[in-house]
């Protein structure tokens, strides 16, 4: 009997089926240092992607140097500093995602609780938008995800096994965290989802490796994060320091910022075309005679929403039969798929199809969106050098915007009868925030070289970002810079 008794607890010893979840994490707990962490700083170097600013829809984000990378956390207060200098690596650029950065590009985020905000020299910016998943970031860490699990009532996950065990809980009761665990209770692997435009419920990867001590706290040497099934950081740790300490005072005007809501101002250009402005990413609106097409359904479902709005009441009575999506940027086609629920078909480049194929039937659990509940299927037309829409009243033509090295199928649209150009990211006049062009403004060139290549006659610049201007100060930022 006794020997049966001792055989049974071996077994258990053996396959581990005794070690609870909270056993596991008291061990890696313990083992980590993660109990006597209040604070903590770790600095390094490596590169940075830019998330869904690739040129080609199926190549990977857009890589920068990240020259500095220090984070400072404090684990009790739920705070987070992170300062950043990225430079340019591509050369030339290939890619969205500010490029080229001319010099050093310097960011200082900050998240405490539910505030986040960036440091621009004194000033706080408040980014009220981003503070929960920011927040979420730091229970992503080696000690935060410890902490988190111990917490949010962690359990074994059936892929347990071999030499690693995986435990899984939420943070904030909505964001699903795995965290994998090897033989040696250090933290391999952190995985989540969160909400994203284009690619609904977005795989968050976080790969710890080459753990160093650092006087009783182990802390990984390599840091590889895989965003959206790409790369979108990788740092070489090169120095730790335990309980630093972290003070962060909350600025007056970050805690009382509210998300402001979605504005929409339209102005009509020409007669039945509306610029339909108001925000960062613009739309336009050009009235055919029993239907409208817009072009750009930017950045999200809220977005949509307002535009919708205001084009039905600008042009009532008429349905909007196509959204012309200048490029697949996840800024310029994160409101599409409200288009798509309207009825719309997407205008796009033929690269683009095969991508938004994929992405359209993405699942959307973390942020539902009228599409996800209706499951209208996508309709596209596509397009490859030229395509134009056209009735008795209106012609729009849509061309590609060859040797553009912000994307490989980015589109222009053009009224011939109003001489008027819709064009996104190559000429941005006098948008808020954005940072002088290079010297030499490879993108204004661009534009230019193909406007001349088609032989159109521009009058205005209807641009996605920034305000109308005449065709002049295009020739004037290309010319400058030539
Ligand atoms: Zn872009």
């Amino acid at each position: 009997m006794q020997g049966k008794i001792v055989g049974i607890f071996a077994f258990l010893v053996l396959t581990g089926c005794s070690r609870t979840a909270q056993d596991v994490l008291n061990d890696t707990a313990a083992s980590m240092g993660a109990g006597q962490l209040q604070t903590i700083r770790y600095s390094g170097n490596g590169f940075s992607f830019a998330i869904g600013q690739s040129f080609h829809p199926q190549e990977p984000w857009p890589k920068f140097n990240t020259t500095s990378y220090t984070r400072t956390l404090n684990y009790e207060t739920a705070s987070l500093r992170e300062e950043t200098v990225q430079t340019q690596f591509e050369i030339p650029p290939r890619g969205g995602g500010r490029q080229p950065i001319v010099g050093e590009r310097r960011q200082v985020s900050m998240v405490s609780g539910n505030y986040a905000w960036s440091v621009a020299g004194e000033e706080a910016v408040p980014a009220p938008g981003v503070a929960e998943e920011r927040g979420l970031e730091i229970w992503l860490t080696p000690h935060g995800v410890i902490k988190a699990a111990l917490q949010n009532n962690a359990v074994l996950e059936p892929s347990s096994g071999g030499n690693t065990t995986v435990v899984s809980f939420q943070v904030g009761g909505k964001f699903p965290v795995k965290a994998t665990i090897n033989a040696q209770n250090l933290v391999e692997k952190v995985e989540t989802k969160i909400a994203n435009p284009v690619l609904g419920d977005m795989a968050v990867e976080i790969s710890y490796s080459d753990y160093q001590d650092h006087q009783g706290v182990k802390f990984p040497a390599r840091i590889v994060q895989r965003t959206g099934e790409h790369p979108s950081l990788e740092i070489t740790v090169s120095s730790v320091e335990a309980n630093p300490g972290l003070e962060v005072e909350i600025p007056e005007n970050v805690r009382t910022a509210r998300i402001a809501p979605v504005r929409v101002e339209s102005q009509e250009i020409a007669n039945g075309v509306w610029f339909v402005a108001g925000g960062s990413h613009h739309s336009v609106a050009v009235e055919f005679q029993d239907h409208v097409v817009i072009v750009e359904g930017p950045q999200n479902e809220e977005r949509s929403e307002a535009v919708i709005a205001e084009v039905k009441n600008r042009i009532p009575g008429k349905p909007i039969r196509y959204v012309v999506n200048t490029h697949h940027h996840f800024d310029h086609s994160g409101g599409l798929r409200t288009y798509v629920a309207e009825g719309a078909t997407i205008v796009t480049h033929e690269i683009n199809q095969p991508f938004y194929d994929q992405t359209f039937r993405a699942t959307h659990t973390l942020r539902s969106d009228k599409l996800s509940q209706s499951l209208v299927p996508p309709k596209f037309q596509t397009v490859a050098d030229k395509h134009v829409l056209s009735d008795s009243t209106r012609t729009l033509e849509i061309h590609l915007m060859q040797g553009s090295g912000h994307n490989g199928g980015i589109l222009m649209a053009y009224l011939p009868t109003e001489r008027l150009l819709i064009e996104a990211d190559a000429f941005s006049p006098n948008q808020p925030g954005l940072p002088p062009p290079a010297e030499v403004d490879l993108l204004a060139i661009n534009l230019l070289e193909n406007i001349e290549r088609l032989g159109l006659r521009v009058d205005r610049i209807l641009p996605i970002h920034g305000q109308v201007a005449p065709m002049a100060d295009l020739r004037r930022a290309a010319r400058k810079s030539s």
